[in-house]
């Protein structure tokens, strides 16, 4: 075929019929606005896809698949790009955009909200307080909840309701056949339960639908010490979080502040060791909880009582696409070893965060009725990341993320969290045996020709 029967590589005629059937956009290679449309929240991943599909609604996206499915290509569905450096090459695959769909509905009575293929976490924590209701929602206000619940989902309730994906009731998709349906715990059994913590390999989730909390406010804040103290702390937190009881959830973590104008100016270009804390009971037994920490004199404490809807920026995640490395590991401890290992390869490298988050509590009960990702059984999860606005530094800081991994190598966790995960991992890498092999069965009954691809494929 020449120029004029391809577009991008594609039976022009095609491409113009997919188009035509299409209520959103797609774009490919040489249009206007290609840039714009391949780019990923995490800007240090260059996706080239063979098209990017920018779907209106669900009809697209059978659209999509059938298309993809027939010209022998493979369909990767993201909804910000957060997590899009796992991610391999694309030349094999329509990128399925979901962005546009945000619409969120909550079910006070019920305490359920529904939240489409493409609204972020910011989207339902706001609907949701509005009925005095709080969702599982992660760190980042603007985290994807269909990427966040499929791998899983650690907020700041986790310790006392466990994983995001074990609250989801139903899930609406469309199969690798092009079929639309909503599963359910009696309708698709199985595959509903892949797609809660078995990750995107499965199908293209248009809406989904999971249980709120009824919660208005939170004690939480952070505490900050200089990080000349990170080991001291550290050890004093680790010793502590084996006593507080479910409904408290911290992160113990190493905060690096270039001198950059938009931080704030009492923490630009200054180090910290800071825990994050968050106590969803009464805010006396929160005082009395927190109370041995301040004991260790932190230089700020801005831990209260806050709105639960404030907890999407007590991390203080960018809110606007950014570049970063970092990658994570689950620890299988946390011990004094562990701790000097990871503040000397941590402190004075250029990371942003490294920062440990204490799992256990109903994270680690698994239950008759919950998906591919029951618990976990290792109590801390790391997760290191860096500032790589250009491929130099990129380069730099991957170093330094690798020399925190190597550093707590002793203690990495056979298992670890795919959310986590921002590096390519071998199959198997996020789930226990069993439910390794039952989520391979799933995927070759629902999906036998593998078209739709998930950042980690299983
Ligand atoms: C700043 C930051 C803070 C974070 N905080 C937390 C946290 O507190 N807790 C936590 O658990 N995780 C957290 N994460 C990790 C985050 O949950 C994962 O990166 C997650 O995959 C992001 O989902 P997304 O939809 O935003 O990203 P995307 O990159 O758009 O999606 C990730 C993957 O999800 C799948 N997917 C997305 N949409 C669909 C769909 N419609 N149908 C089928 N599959 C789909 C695909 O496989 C896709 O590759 C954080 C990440 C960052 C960068």
């Amino acid at each position: 075929m020449d120029n004029v029967t391809q577009i991008a590589g594609l039976a022009a005629p095609d491409v113009r019929g997919l188009r035509a059937r299409m209520t959103g956009e797609l774009v490919v290679p040489g249009d206007e606005g290609w840039d714009a449309a391949r780019q990923a929240w995490n800007l240090t991943a260059d996706q080239r896809p063979v098209a990017v599909a920018v779907v209106a609604d669900a009809a697209d996206v059978v659209e999509v698949i059938d298309f993809a499915r027939d010209a022998g290509l493979r369909v990767a569905p993201q909804g910000t790009g957060h997590a899009a450096p796992a991610m391999g090459p694309l030349g094999d695959t329509i990128l399925l955009k979901t962005h546009r769909l945000r619409g969120v509905t909550v079910d006070p009575e019920r305490r359920v909200a529904r939240a489409e293929a493409g609204a972020i976490w910011i989207d339902v924590v706001e609907a949701a307080a509005e009925h005095g209701l709080a969702a599982l929602a992660g760190s980042s206000p603007d985290v994807g909840v269909v990427g966040y619940t499929l791998g899983g989902g650690l907020s700041w309730l986790a310790r006392k309701h466990g994983i995001g994906a074990n609250q989801v009731v139903a899930i609406e998709l469309v199969t690798a056949d092009g079929e639309a349906k909503r599963v359910d715990r009696e309708n698709d059994p199985d595959l509903f339960w892949a797609l809660r913590g078995g990750g995107g390999s499965f199908a293209v989730v248009t809406a989904i639908e999971f249980n709120l909390f009824p919660y208005e406010h939170v004690y939480a804040g952070i505490l900050w010490w200089p990080v000349e103290r990170a080991a001291e702390i550290l050890r004093a937190w680790r010793t502590w979080t084996s006593m507080v009881p479910d409904e408290m959830t911290s992160v113990g973590r190493i905060l690096q502040f270039p001198p950059l104008e938009f931080f704030p100016e009492a923490i630009r270009g200054k180090s910290f060791v800071v825990i994050e804390a968050i106590y969803s009971g009464s805010p006396v037994d929160g005082d009395l909880w927190v109370s041995p920490l301040r004991d260790l004199e932190p230089v700020m404490d801005t831990v209260q009582t806050i709105p639960v809807s404030e907890l999407s920026r007590l991390h203080m995640d960018p809110e606007e696409p950014a570049a970063g490395v970092g990658d994570g590991t689950m620890l299988s401890d946390f011990r004094d070893d562990a701790i000097d290992a990871l503040v000397a390869a941590s402190v004075g490298a250029p990371l942003l965060s490294t920062e440990v988050r204490h799992l256990g509590g109903a994270v680690a009960r698994p239950r008759a009725e919950h998906g591919a990702l029951s618990h976990f059984d290792d109590e801390y999860l790391m997760f290191t990341v860096g500032m790589a606005p250009t491929p130099e530094l990129a380069a730099v800081v991957e170093g330094a993320v690798g020399r925190v991994l190597a550093a707590l190598e002793p203690w990495r966790a056979e298992q670890t969290y795919s959310n986590f995960a921002e590096s390519s991992r071998p199959g198997g890498s996020f789930h226990s045996e069993t439910a390794y092999h039952r989520l391979k069965r799933i995927k070759a009954a629902v999906d036998p020709g593998n078209v739709i691809r998930a950042n980690h494929e299983l």
